[in-house]
């Protein structure tokens, strides 16, 4: 019967206002109450105490997007033209590459994100990372299963296999699409009614949108050099946004990850769709694709995740690194939005509110303390995303 008080100069819930000398009592694992240190202390007068001085406690962050499979390809993109360039090289780097040597750079990656203070991660596998329990003990992981295919006779046939290999590898795994130009429309639309959460790559380059709106451009070179270009297909002639939800598959399970290329109407379409769009702002800058408009978003009340996407296109997996670079480049965010979007908005989003995202009775105890030498007292929330605290501890 583990029981504990754990207390500091702030407590930030999340899921409610932050609460000067604060903190919460814990028993086996779970919140029993956040609240100031004098209720906790008359509540649970047994409980040990742990004071931490002069520091935040916040809950533990959620990276909402990452590609863990591909961190043995850190550094080795460069020198591309463009986004589809960038693809072509990371195809031509996996399919050289065995594997059993995704793995030991993987659990280093998971180490380094674990570390930065995330509990929860979800993390995009082609079929090679299926495994449920390879990264036990380090983080946790809600397993998008990624599949492409853009071949529309081929949907049926594609599905079927990604199931069999899904149930006898991880039935806990949702299939996913990857992206409008890899993934033929039957595909996509199967699959959004078999998994929950689900997420896409969606609006990410300018190349996507041509693609979709004439039909021409990099994206048909890539297909055609591939040999799967499919000669009949003709483009819907709409934004990424808005195809996606022609094809009845943007909804409040939907994680849409990138989102750069987008404009006022396709931000309404997802505000009124429900959907969750995940930011990976340092992934996008390494790629070249363009800056997101995080603002135009928050102005639209659009639900927005933090995402660190993979070492293939970020130079790592720090997700404190990853929300100081939002803040330091959205002058306008406000420091408890972008906690928020780091914390709750990811754990909402991966289906994992019950258990992660927030400090508040029932979840987990999983959290960060983020330390100082003097008193903390004011902005706790400016105070963890400009790295203004000197030592980081996770639990
Ligand atoms: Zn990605």
């Amino acid at each position: 019967m583990q029981k504990k008080i754990y207390l500091a100069d702030w407590i930030l819930p999340v899921s409610s206002s932050p609460i000067p000398f604060g903190g919460f009592a814990v028993e086996d694992g779970r919140i029993l109450q956040v609240a100031g240190a004098d209720s906790l202390l008359k509540n649970f007068p047994s409980f040990p105490i742990k004071n931490f001085g002069h520091a935040v406690i916040a809950p533990s962050w959620v990276n909402a997007h990452c590609h863990l499979e591909l961190s043995a390809f850190a550094g080795m993109i460069t020198g591309f033209d463009d986004f589809p360039d960038w693809i072509r090289q990371l195809l031509a780097l996996r399919g050289k590459t065995n594997p059993e040597a995704l793995i030991e750079p993987a659990l280093k990656a998971a180490g380094e994100l674990a570390a930065s203070g995330c509990v929860l991660t979800g993390d995009i596998t082609n079929g090679d990372f299926l495994t449920p329990d390879l990264f036990s003990g380090l983080l946790e992981r809600v397993v998008f299963y990624e599949i492409l295919g853009f071949d529309p006779a081929r949907a049926g046939t594609i599905l079927k296999e990604a199931q069999a290999r899904r149930d006898a590898e991880n039935p806990m795994a949702q299939i996913v699409p990857h992206a409008p130009y890899s993934t033929s429309a039957p595909l996509i639309q199967k699959l959004s009614g078999t998994s929950s959460p689900t997420s896409i790559h969606l609006a990410e380059s300018k190349q996507e949108s041509e693609f979709l709106l004439t039909g021409s451009g990099r994206f048909k070179e890539f297909l055609q050099e591939r040999g799967v270009w499919n000669e009949p297909w003709q483009p819907p002639g709409q934004s990424p946004v808005a195809y996606l939800s022609d094809l009845d598959c943007l909804g409040k399970d939907q994680l849409l990850v990138h989102g750069v290329h987008v404009a006022q109407q396709d931000l309404t379409l997802i505000k009124e769709s429900g959907a969750s769009v995940c930011v990976c702002v340092r992934s996008n800058a390494q790629t070249g694709v363009g800056k997101m408009p995080v603002m135009k978003y928050l102005v639209n009340d659009i639900p927005l995740c933090v995402g660190t996407d993979s070492l293939a296109s970020n130079v790592d997996l720090d997700m404190n690194n990853e929300i100081y670079y939002l803040y330091n480049r959205n002058n306008q965010i406000d420091p408890a939005e972008l906690i928020r979007m780091a914390t709750l908005n990811g754990a909402d989003a991966l289906g994992q509110s019950e258990n992660y995202g927030a400090l508040k009775a029932g979840l987990k105890s999983r959290f960060n303390v983020f330390s100082v030498n003097h008193k903390i007292e004011k902005e706790p929330e400016r105070f963890i995303v400009s790295k203004s605290w000197s030592s980081l501890k996770c639990f």
